[in-house]
């Protein structure tokens, strides 16, 4: 069949077996071309291993430290007429690149929140690495099921406190507007940090601790976004920063019973990624973000961002914030990035958004996440949903 992509708002319902596959080898060639990475911790566990960053992780892992790899994210399997998600493309593309390079690659496709998940992570741990030494936890999800209770709770994406007002883009037409967005109530922000905070992390923990399958000097790691302060009012002191700041207070739990290089929270730039697309606002401080840093010549996407985080801010005597944090999105935040986006910022219309910010590039970005818009690939040939190399 030809597979098309189908835009719907901020996600596309196809994917493209033989693009994302071409995505996974630009990821590996990434790596491969900069060179080893050195690292003991040649087991790793990657949560939400598919796609974003922690696809990202789990290919600089592999093909910078000669790591073998436990994966556990969700996917849709294709059907003989329908694409399988972008995530279950990537998996079996990554997988056949692994073992061809030596490297054992399993991975679990269900949900990481269930403990049935986390007992059979548990046994392919087991099986296949003996131990794990580090663990990414990458999961984005909007929606969770606590194992403990069964309730289901759904994050809510909004400001804490009072309503904000903001700029923000529709990727599809390109036009600027102002949005308001309601307060959360109490319960949803509490949802949201059910759904997005450091509970399930701890938990993981607590099993691999349980079931022996933690090396001694374990490592693990949790990915936040703290960003700009045009973004601050949506995502940094609303519903998901109120959650973020959850990860930080699980990372000093888990410190505090497994030692201090247990756990860190790293915080990464804003990235073009399936998660990031449903957070308001975000997709206009990313198209304005694109722009001023490739013209800085600080450009930097997933696989430049995990490269960066494991080959040079992991090495030696690891660099902390106050909160005990990795910044890697310290060419972001810096003085020379930001003054540039808020001088922007404020001359963002839609007639000088063409000027001021790439929305081209940020929607081939959105694309390339399904397989879409890649270079050197047939996408008028015939394929078979069910078949990646
Ligand atoms: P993503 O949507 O690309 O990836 C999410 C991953 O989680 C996928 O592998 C998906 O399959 C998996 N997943 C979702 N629900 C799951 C479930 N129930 N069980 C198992 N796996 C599940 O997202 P991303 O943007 O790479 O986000 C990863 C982390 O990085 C998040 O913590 C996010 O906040 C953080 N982060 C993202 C950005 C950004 O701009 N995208 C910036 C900084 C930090």
């Amino acid at each position: 069949m030809i597979i098309e992509p189908k835009i719907r708002g901020f996600i596309c319902t196809t994917a493209h077996p033989t693009g994302c596959a071409t995505n996974v080898q630009r990821q590996i060639d990434h790596v491969v071309v900069k060179g080893p990475i050195p690292s003991a911790r040649k087991r790793v566990l990657v949560l939400g291993c598919s796609t974003g960053y922690g696809l990202a992780s789990r290919i600089v892992n592999t093909f910078g430290s000669d790591a073998d790899t436990v994966g556990v994210s969700f996917e849709r399997a294709p059907g003989e007429t329908k694409p399988a998600s972008a995530g279950w493309y990537n998996n079996r593309a990554f997988e056949n690149r692994a073992k061809a390079a030596g490297r054992k690659a399993v991975t679990i496709e269900g949900d990481a929140f269930s403990d049935a998940i986390k007992a059979e992570t548990v046994e392919a741990i087991r099986a296949n690495l003996g131990q794990v030494d580090m663990i990414v936890y990458s999961v984005a999800s909007p929606v969770r099921t606590d194992p403990t209770d069964g309730v289901t709770y759904r994050s809510a994406i909004k400001p804490y406190g009072s309503q904000v007002t903001s700029k923000t883009l529709n990727t599809s037409t390109g036009e600027v507007s102002e949005i308001t967005v309601e307060p959360a109530t109490e319960e949803e922000a509490q949802a949201t940090v059910k759904v997005m905070g450091g509970e399930d992390w701890e938990l993981w923990i607590k099993a691999l601790s349980e079931a022996g399958v933690l090396a001694d000097g374990f490592q693990s790691l949790n990915y936040t976004y703290l960003g700009s302060e045009l973004t601050w009012p949506i995502y940094h002191k609303g519903t998901l920063g109120r959650a973020k700041a959850d990860l930080d207070r699980a990372a000093a739990a888990i410190r505090a019973a497994h030692g201090e290089h247990a756990a860190h929270v790293v915080a990464l730039k804003a990235v073009v990624t399936q998660a990031s697309s449903a957070i308001p606002v975000v997709p206009l401080y990313g198209t304005l973000l694109i722009k001023v840093m490739d013209e800085m010549g600080l450009g930097e996407g997933t696989i430049e961002q995990i490269d960066r985080l494991f080959r040079e801010k992991l090495q030696g005597d690891i660099a902390l914030d106050d909160e005990s944090r990795v910044r890697v999105d310290d060419w972001e935040l810096s003085d020379t990035v930001q003054t540039e986006l808020k001088k922007r910022w404020a001359l963002l219309t839609t007639e000088t958004l063409p000027d001021l910010a790439d929305l081209p590039k940020h929607r081939e970005e959105f694309l390339k996440l399904f397989g879409f818009a890649i270079g050197g690939v047939d996408y008028s040939a015939d394929v078979d949903p069910q078949v990646v190399n």
